[in-house]
């Protein structure tokens, strides 16, 4: 599985829409301090269902919306993208055999959220069940960050537990079971 496109709209720095194809396997991005490399990273995060502001850097949910510049006023909504090419079929379900899979979110002022998978509107929780043992995820091990390694290093059994889980694709399993047993 593969990250096609980002495309984004009114999130954080990216005011204009922006559509950022990564066409090979392997693709870098790279630019002076300061100009939305790790923006791009939060995105990513964003639209897989991170619900934490401080891990998009932030202090409210609303943050990830362009609050102005010198030269532009704020705006009032922020989407985000991704289409991933699923030709191997690694997501899985009724997406199984859609050969590209794109999955939106959206915020406004409000700090009410909206999911698209493929244009169709979900819940959240569709999109984190369908990347559920895929290792992406908006905490799983497919995003390294500064001082992800040192952290994984240094956790407790139980922390690395889930890491290695989410790796044998086991979690996805794990969470129905728990579902079931709180019905
Ligand atoms: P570095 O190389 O230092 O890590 P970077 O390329 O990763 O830099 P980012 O942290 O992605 O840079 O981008 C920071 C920029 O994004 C800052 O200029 C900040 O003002 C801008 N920014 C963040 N949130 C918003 C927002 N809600 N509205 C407008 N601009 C924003
Ligand atoms: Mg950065």
């Amino acid at each position: 599985m593969r990250l096609k496109q980002i495309k984004l709209a009114g999130f954080k720095s990216f005011v204009d829409a922006t559509k950022i194809p990564f066409e090979h396997a392997l693709s870098a991005v790279v630019g002076p301090n300061g100009c939305g490399k790790s923006n791009v990273i939060d995105a990513v995060r964003w639209v897989l269902g991170e619900s934490s502001a401080k891990h998009l850097r932030g202090d409210a949910m609303t943050d990830v919306i362009f609050n102005g510049s010198a030269s532009r006023r704020p705006i009032s909504v922020a989407s985000v993208e991704l289409t991933f090419d699923n030709s191997e079929g690694r997501l899985a379900g009724q997406y199984a055999n859609f050969q590209d899979v794109s999955v939106k979110r959206q915020v406004n002022r409000d700090s009410e959220s909206t999911y698209f998978l493929n244009g169709q509107k979900c819940r959240r929780k569709d999109i984190t069940d369908l990347f559920m043992g895929t290792g992406l995820g908006p905490r799983s091990y497919a995003i390294i960050e500064q001082g992800t390694i040192s952290r994984l290093i240094e956790s407790k059994p139980q922390e690395l537990r889930v890491f290695i889980e989410e790796a044998a694709g086991i979690s996805r399993y794990k969470e129905r079971r728990r579902e079931t047993e709180n019905r």
